[in-house]
């Protein structure tokens, strides 16, 4: 028997031309590696008398689903800033919409699903270490509030995939606000399809910000929009030390969701020019650009949609320059908010400070942590337990802590006048703040070390226990737990100085 999923597949109804219609391809031997139970009851997926074997059935593909409408989407992509015109989905499959119980439309999709029109020289596979990475940084960063994209089910196909090694395939199901990115705009842009790019236009603004469908200056409005959203996702990715890799536009989505989880990584030591991923060798996705390249990327969307604005596309960019430089603010705004949040303090109109106080405070406390190689993630935790005055943690993490203590007495003014605003006894408002930070600032994150191992147990030796572990601690980000503290423990030195993510994958 197949799975019950209430499809209602707009994307093909709406968007000839945007797609190959496509049939995943049979695996041999599908065994159910991942089932995320929580996502399925939110999607209303119907799991009644679905044994392991149907589940694997149904999430490799060979066993669709009624109503599926197996598509492989078109798109095109600046990747490390070349143009590649023609790009879609070599490897993976739109498998159909369907309305969650929340209301929201979700995407359902196929990844390593074989080959498809648009596979140029690849293979159409993917294998089960990086299936199962996608499964633990997507899930570690939705339990971050992080938006994402999730994955539903990794199953192992049975057959072999052939990489650097030979590996063993696997097809990941994912679930996405939808898989309009900033490349399929291109796409239709460079071909010159007009209509087909207004439709497609359209249709995002109908599946995204449908406030904005009357709006004679819809698309820029899309565009502000678009921008908005990636200016508050990509200042969560820099509060939590997130480096995405491989920020090509063709993996920007116009939701606001994070995706495509390849040669992703969390940085260890602070320093804002790592980089992990071994094709990134000019730095150019580095972690302290991060910022710079969305906006180069929502400049190329910015280019796609002219046409749409105006119909002198030249009369259009001066108002796509303002929504473009709008978003260095919207940037700025949310990622010192975010800051101010980790560092317990309150918005600043009451105690009399400026914006540009508190920027210099947090840009000063993160040059301390570049200065002296401090791990991030530690380094924020241990100054939650600071406000309560427990300073021993934080100092272990510094070498000079002379140079912590200037900080540390600048910190402390700061939040004492918030505490004489907000007329709370500095006793209790270092409690109240310190949980609250707490609340903010994670002491589990996906470690390098632990996903590495956690994913060789899984693929080398059919082990999943690390992997079950590791993902049952990175669901519960700001937990104490003690039994959790071998997965708040950074990486050994001298594996993050040689760690290497591969795109690929
Ligand atoms: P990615 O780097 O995963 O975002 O993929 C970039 C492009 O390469 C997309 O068009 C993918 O569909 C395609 N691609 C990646 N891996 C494969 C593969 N194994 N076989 C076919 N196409 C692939
Ligand atoms: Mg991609």
């Amino acid at each position: 028997m197949s799975l019950k999923l209430p499809f209602d597949n707009t994307y093909v109804r709406v968007l000839s031309g945007a797609f190959v219609e496509w049939q995943p391809a049979r695996v041999p031997a599908p065994r159910l590696l991942y089932l995320n139970h929580s996502l399925a009851q939110a999607l209303g997926l119907d799991l009644q008398g679905s044994d392991e074997e149907a589940l694997a059935a149904a999430f490799s593909g060979n066993v669709l689903p009624a109503g599926a409408q197996p598509i492989a989407q078109a798109y095109a992509g600046h990747q490390f800033g070349g143009f590649s015109p023609s790009l879609g989905d070599g490897r993976a499959l739109l498998v159909g919409e369907v309305i969650d119980r929340a209301g929201r439309r979700r995407d359902i999709a196929f990844k390593g699903s074989g080959r498809t029109p648009f596979s140029r020289g690849g293979d159409g596979k993917a294998a089960v270490g990086p299936m199962l990475r996608e499964v633990l940084v997507g899930e570690a960063m939705h339990a971050l509030g992080i938006p994402t994209t999730r994955a539903l089910a990794v199953v192992a196909t049975g057959e072999p995939v052939l990489r650097e090694s030979v590996l063993p395939g696997a097809v990941l199901t994912r679930v996405a606000a939808s898989h309009l990115r900033v490349g399929t705009f291109e796409y239709f842009a460079a071909r010159g399809e007009l209509d087909k790019l207004r439709r497609l236009a359209d249709y995002a603004i109908a599946r995204h910000d449908p406030a904005l469908a009357p709006s004679p200056s819809r698309y820029l409005d899309l565009l502000r929009a678009v921008a908005l959203r990636q200016a508050r996702l990509i200042a969560q990715w820099m509060s939590v030390g997130f480096i995405h890799g491989v920020m090509n536009t063709d993996n920007m989505t116009l939701s606001g969701e994070t995706i495509d989880y390849g040669p992703c990584a969390f940085l260890e030591a602070y320093d804002p020019a790592t980089v992990f991923s071994s094709i990134d060798r000019q730095g150019r996705y580095a972690f302290g650009n991060q910022p710079a390249i969305a906006r180069w990327n929502l400049t190329r969307l910015a280019e796609a949609l002219l046409p749409l604005m105006h119909e002198d596309p030249d009369a259009a960019v001066p108002l796509a320059v303002e929504v473009l430089e709008a978003f260095a603010d919207d940037y700025e705004r949310a990622a010192l908010a975010g800051l101010r949040r980790k560092l317990g303090l309150r918005a600043s109109a009451g105690a009399g400070i400026s914006d540009a106080e508190d920027t210099q405070l947090a840009a000063d406390w993160l040059a301390l942590l570049h200065a002296q190689r401090v791990d991030f993630t530690l380094a924020w935790r241990h100054l939650a337990a600071t406000a309560e005055g427990a300073d021993a943690p934080l100092l272990a993490l510094f070498t000079d802590a002379a140079a912590l203590a200037d900080w540390r007495a600048r910190w402390r003014r700061r939040c004492a006048a918030d505490d004489a605003v907000a007329g709370v006894a500095s006793a209790v408002a270092g409690q109240e703040r310190a949980r609250a930070m707490r609340g903010v600032n994670p002491r589990i994150i996906p470690r390098n070390h632990q996903v590495e191992a956690a994913l060789a147990a899984a693929s080398e030796r059919g082990d999943l226990v690390p992997f079950n572990a590791l993902l049952t601690a990175l669901v519960q980000p700001y937990s104490d737990d003690p039994a959790l503290a071998p997965y708040a423990e950074p990486a050994p030195a001298e594996v993050t100085a040689c760690y290497k993510t591969f795109c690929g994958t």
